[in-house]
């Protein structure tokens, strides 16, 4: 009698935005893993608005570095401890922040567990990008343009030659690209800056001032979409 995994994806903050799948697959999970610490988890600040039991989460804390190898340790024995659970029949559920699709590196887990012949089913949420545009009642492409996802790892010129390909592009990690943000947007003021903090939360911030964008620190739950503009002459 073996119990089932869920990756469980939980929307960008607002706890209504999870889907019905997500919510049941919770509801029906003995033990509920959630990345974060007791002072900081933006997935726990979701799981507690939702109705579910809070005793069956377990809370763990992913080292944050590029050097991957304390979180995948972390990973592992995390993989190792559901292995056992799953073996008793206990069903569990892994959660990500917006949609584990996106940038979630609980993939890796997901990986892991697969390889150890633990199938994981992994339920939708919605990423924090589209979350953003319906806060803003942003057509976010329009059309036959195209979108172009990226992780925060950008210069200038790149978003140049997209932008002037006429692509919109969604920056999400925004804090790992502060300076060649504000670097771009001193030369291209043509193009429409929307950016967003905290989508969803009570700290929500949506912005398309650009003498505001231009000059901000960008935190971590931060991201932004910029529309193609008409170059001026
Ligand atoms: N899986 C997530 C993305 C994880 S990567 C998703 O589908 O949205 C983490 C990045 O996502 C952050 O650096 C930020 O750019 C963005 N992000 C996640 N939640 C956010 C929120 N509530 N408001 C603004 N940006 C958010």
């Amino acid at each position: 009698m073996k119990g089932k995994i869920s990756g469980v994806s939980l929307g960008p903050g607002e706890p209504e935005l999870i889907t019905l799948k997500a919510l049941k697959a919770l509801q029906e999970a003995d033990i509920i893993y959630c990345p974060g610490t007791q002072t900081k988890s933006r997935s726990r600040d979701i799981l507690q608005a939702l109705p579910i039991n809070m005793e069956r989460v377990r809370l763990f804390h992913v080292p944050m570095s590029k050097d991957r190898t304390l979180a995948n340790q972390t990973y592992d024995s995390i993989c190792t401890e559901i292995a056992a659970l799953v073996a008793t029949g206990k069903n569990i559920a892994i959660t990500a922040e917006g949609d584990s699709g996106f940038y979630s590196s609980v993939n890796y887990m997901f990986d892991k567990l697969a390889s150890m012949n633990l199938p994981i089913t992994t339920i939708a949420g919605v990423p924090a990008f589209i979350a953003a545009g319906a806060i803003s009642g942003l057509h976010i492409v329009k059309q036959e343009e195209k979108l172009v996802v990226l992780p925060g790892i950008i210069t200038a010129e790149e978003l140049d030659s997209l932008l002037t390909s006429g692509h919109v592009v969604v920056i999400m990690k925004l804090s790992q690209c502060t300076s060649e943000i504000h670097r771009f947007m001193q030369t291209n003021r043509q193009h429409e800056f929307h950016y967003y903090e905290n989508v969803g939360t009570i700290n929500e911030l949506h912005s398309t001032n650009y003498e505001d964008i231009i000059q901000k620190d960008y935190p971590y739950f931060s991201l932004m979409i910029i529309r193609p503009g008409k170059q001026l002459a």
